[in-house]
């Protein structure tokens, strides 16, 4: 066996709850462990661990990836009334996902993990679609209103230097409701900087839009601000040999499914929301989603898209085996490996990354896959295989190829 790789920096390694941290384990026992001396700064971000410390762990969580830059994260459970009584919680904790957010301040970048035995339902697609989401503001810290009589609505912004501005919303003849939303030049631009540079990073054209037409000032800035960053930008793509494309929304959807994909696609934080869920159904499944938050300052989070598959652990706490897809945690790992690879200049740990991905997607071509997946496969050659039976085969290719590589 070829000598473990070394690392230097730790990589922020953020544990957390349910199937996902059971599947946490095995793809450290079974696919990292073996090759590499792992330097990690561990976090326990599970349920119980947040409650014990009045959720101060998430907030430490996040400051180590800002410390460190890299950081890779279990799929862990946001508290609802019912989760307060199963774990006996002091409080509903807030999403762990929207703490470390609101203190890295990022886009999220998710894709679609292609293999060539599942094909997309979109006919045209021949690539995956990144959908980069502003992660904030908008309907998401909306404020609302119903409201029980006849009356005015207005908007009021009362300047920090005294001067109000008023505009009347709608001079209402019966009962409603209202719905206030708010965005800040700073994340917009944020958001902006981020989206030029993953589509770079990743040599893919950019796709943004709005509905600019009917929302004259709010989308419309949206739209000035993207036109203005992209002149610091500008010269990088057309070097790269890439596009810049902005059209509206109802434009960008009926071209998306007529495209071949290949692209990062902009949206803003709603459009995001619902548009990673069709493209993830589209090309398969959201077991295949990977996800990264990029931070302005260029800080990095890996994760899987979906949750802690709680069905599937209810069962493993029953004894049973289950047919758990950990492809895009094993995916969350690899691209955490290899941006600590590519900012601390190891090689070893940059090839270890391209070797695990394709070693996990040789099985599911192989015909070995979870039945998640299964279920989308059309070709007769498919074996499904129960969660660690996955983890033992991908481990196994992993091995070949690596011993191919150090030949
Ligand atoms: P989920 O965990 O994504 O699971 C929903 C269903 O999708 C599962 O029951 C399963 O379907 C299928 N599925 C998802 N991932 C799978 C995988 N890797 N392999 C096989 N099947 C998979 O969503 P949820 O049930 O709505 O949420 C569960 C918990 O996760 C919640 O407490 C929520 O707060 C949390 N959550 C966390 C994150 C995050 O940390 N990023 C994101 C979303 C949700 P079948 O049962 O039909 O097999
Ligand atoms: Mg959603």
């Amino acid at each position: 066996m070829p000598e473990k790789i070394n690392m230097k920096t730790p990589l922020v390694e953020i544990d957390g709850d349910e199937m996902t941290r059971v599947l946490w384990a095995m793809i450290k026992d079974k696919l990292i462990h073996p090759y590499i001396k792992l330097k990690s700064e561990y976090y326990d971000l599970s349920l119980v661990k947040r409650d014990e410390t009045n959720d101060r762990i998430t907030i430490d969580a996040a400051n180590a990836i800002k410390k460190y830059g890299v950081g890779v994260k279990c799929a862990t459970i946001t508290p609802n009334a019912d989760r307060v009584e199963e774990y006996g919680l002091k409080e509903m904790w807030k999403s762990p996902n929207g703490t470390i957010r609101a203190i890295l301040d990022g886009t999220v970048f998710r894709e679609p993990i292609m293999v060539n035995n599942i094909k997309p339902l979109v006919k045209p697609w021949e690539d995956s679609i990144i959908i980069a989401r502003h992660a904030y503001g908008d309907v998401y810290s909306a404020v609302e209103m119903q409201t029980d009589e006849p009356g005015i609505a207005e908007l009021i912004f009362t300047g920090k230097s005294g001067k109000v501005t008023k505009k009347i919303i709608k001079d209402m003849n019966g009962r409603g409701v209202l719905q206030g939303m708010h965005n800040t030049d700073i994340s917009i631009n944020h958001f902006a900087h981020s989206c030029f540079k993953y589509s770079l990073d990743r040599k893919r054209d950019l796709w943004f839009a709005t509905k600019d037409t009917i929302s004259k000032i709010y989308d419309h800035h949206f739209k000035d601000v993207f036109m203005e960053v992209f002149e610091e930008y500008k010269e990088a793509f057309e070097k790269a040999g890439i596009e810049f494309f902005y059209t509206l929304i109802d434009d960008a959807i009926q071209r998306v499914i007529s495209c071949k994909g290949g692209m990062v696609w902009a949206c803003k934080n709603y459009d995001g929301d619902v548009m990673s869920d069709l493209v993830a159904r589209a090309f398969g499944s959201m077991s295949m989603m990977s996800s990264v938050l990029v931070s302005p300052e260029g800080y990095y989070e890996f994760e899987a898209a979906h949750g802690t598959v709680t069905r599937h652990y209810f069962k493993h706490l029953k004894g049973e085996k289950t047919s758990t897809n950990a492809m895009a945690t094993i995916f969350a790992w690899s691209g955490a490996l290899r941006k600590r690879g590519e900012l601390d200049g190891i090689e070893g740990l940059i090839k270890f990354a391209d070797s695990l991905e394709k070693a996990s997607i040789m099985t599911i071509e192989d015909g070995i896959m979870t039945g998640d997946m299964a279920q989308l496969c059309e070709s007769a050659n498919v074996r499904v295989a129960m969660a660690e039976e996955l983890l033992d085969e991908i481990a196994m290719r992993l091995e070949e190829e690596l011993n191919s590589i150090n030949a």
